[in-house]
């Protein structure tokens, strides 16, 4: 737990005079050889606004936490976690329904469905789970926040409807994460359904249909009448079986957090979804900045459990505070060490409070491309007209070079909103926007994030923003 002053400036790439400067700053007399103990290293650190170097910061969480690599031979095949997305009233609520319901065993049946915020259900021999908060924002903001759970996004695209200004944003979102996206073709019972139509849309934004030739996978449903329910439900477990999830069992949980609340009788409840390993009540765990022991823990059918294991989510109580949607949480040994990382988490937050350095703006773009760091500029772009966004789109990304690619991951009509802000967080990219404006949760959301937002009239301006900022030339902001 401690390291010397020479060891902690080679890995923070500065020099030690420096270091020691800090330190005496801090009252520490200390030399090159000397050596000085983690907090007061972790502090150094965070004060020479540098990112803390991993090996310096992890060290709790390595004392904590079982970090070593899964062996092949505990690994198991886990089920698929699944989001579904889509525009606002094109069925992802009654497709959900429908799921949940096609799957109700009748050992289940004397449950009491509740919403817990996922829920699992069976597939010949194999489960799924879905989590049950639709819409692609609730699965940005918590990618903002670091949790990545999901594997596949069923797109639902209405087939009277065709696609619409959220099916693009649901797309870009998942591609930005990189999950993969099956087309649920829903409301197949309506008069005017129009299926050929949503796949020849579904080109236009590199989703091609197998049907065509291509790899996305389209199932025409019905939330309604129930129609195709099945067969999409096997193609989700096709798709997971080609990506060949595994999992280890027989580790200490961790995973991350679904939703959370306080309640009047039973104090915090937090849903969390165990990613590997197996939960046990009575376990230690630690959920952002909550600790505590799980008291009791209870599924979707709001039965006891005694444990859970990979790709389950269950309901838990006993955290001493409630911790955030998208927080990850691990199961640990050391219940005094958990309470100094939660102080830690602490400092760190309001650290981050004050400096976004991690965040890529224009500014910082070309110090981050020389360190090796940035090898890709992802723009979010909005504009005023469709044509301005397309154009912006192919000028921008006519800029990339050996160093930099540059990537258009979102284009749209409209203001910016916040969701746009929550994927330029999660996917460490810029928005520029042309005759549009933010909307003021946006705004409020970009300065806390510290997200490079720009505003142009004029597409030229723009380009030669980006291209200043990739040779380190970019005029100042005023
Ligand atoms: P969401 O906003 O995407 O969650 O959409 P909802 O699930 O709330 O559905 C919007 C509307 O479409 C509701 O009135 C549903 O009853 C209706 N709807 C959903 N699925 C179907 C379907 O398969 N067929 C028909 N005819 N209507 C549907």
């Amino acid at each position: 737990d401690e390291i010397t002053v020479g060891e902690l400036a080679a890995r923070m790439k500065m020099t030690a005079a420096n270091i020691i400067k800090k330190l005496m700053g801090l009252g520490v007399m200390a030399s090159i050889s000397d050596t000085i103990d983690y907090d007061t290293a972790f502090l150094v650190a965070s004060e020479l606004g540098c990112a803390p170097e991993k090996e310096v910061v992890v060290t709790i969480e390595e004392r904590l936490f079982e970090e070593e690599e899964d062996k092949n031979e505990d690994l198991v095949t886990r089920s698929p976690i699944v989001v579904v997305m889509g525009h606002v009233d094109h069925g992802k609520t009654s497709l959900l329904d429908a799921i949940r319901h096609a799957s109700v065993t009748s050992t289940e049946a004397g449950g009491i469905t509740q919403h817990i915020g996922a829920y699992k259900v069976k597939v010949g021999d194999g489960e799924i789970t879905f989590l049950d908060t639709p819409g692609h924002e609730a699965f940005t903001a918590m990618r903002a926040r670091g949790a990545l759970m999901t594997d596949i996004a069923i797109l639902v695209v209405a087939a009277d409807d065709g696609i619409m200004p959220q099916t693009v944003e649901a797309i870009n979102h998942a591609k930005a994460a990189g999950v993969s996206i099956i087309v649920a073709i829903n409301k197949m019972d309506k008069p005017e359904a129009n299926p050929d139509r949503v796949m020849q849309e579904l080109t236009e934004y590199e989703l091609v249909p197998e049907e065509w030739g291509g790899d996305v996978i389209c199932v025409p449903v019905s939330a309604a009448t129930k129609q195709g329910i099945d067969t999409l439900l096997e193609m989700v477990q096709l798709t997971a079986d080609v990506k060949e999830l595994k999992a280890n069992p027989n580790r200490m949980a961790k995973g991350a957090v679904i939703e959370a609340k306080l309640d009047k009788g039973r104090g915090p409840v937090a849903t969390v979804l165990v990613q590997n390993g197996t939960l046990h009540r009575g376990d230690v765990v630690i959920a952002g900045t909550a600790v505590g022991r799980v008291r009791a823990m209870t599924d979707e059918n709001g039965r006891r459990l005694e444990e859970a294991g990979p790709a389950t989510p269950v309901e838990i109580t006993g955290l001493a505070e409630v911790p955030a949607a998208g927080d990850d949480f691990n199961a640990v040994e050391n219940e005094k060490l958990a309470r100094e990382l939660v102080e830690k988490r602490r400092y760190q937050q309001k650290q981050e409070q004050f400096n976004s350095y991690q965040k890529v703006t224009l500014e910082n773009l070309f110090s981050q491309i020389e360190q090796g760091e940035s090898k890709e500029l992802s723009i979010i772009v909005k504009a005023d007209v469709q044509g301005s966004v397309e154009a912006v789109r192919q000028s921008l990304e006519k800029l990339s070079n050996d160093e930099v690619k540059v990537r258009v991951i979102h284009g749209a009509v409209g203001a910016i909103t916040e969701s746009d802000v929550m994927l330029a967080e999660a996917s460490s990219a810029i928005i520029v926007g042309f005759n549009v404006r933010p909307d003021p949760l946006a705004r409020n959301r970009a300065e806390e994030a510290g997200v490079d937002l720009r505003l142009y009239r004029v597409i030229y301006d723009a380009i030669e923003d980006v291209e200043s900022a990739m040779k380190g030339m970019l005029a100042p902001k005023i």
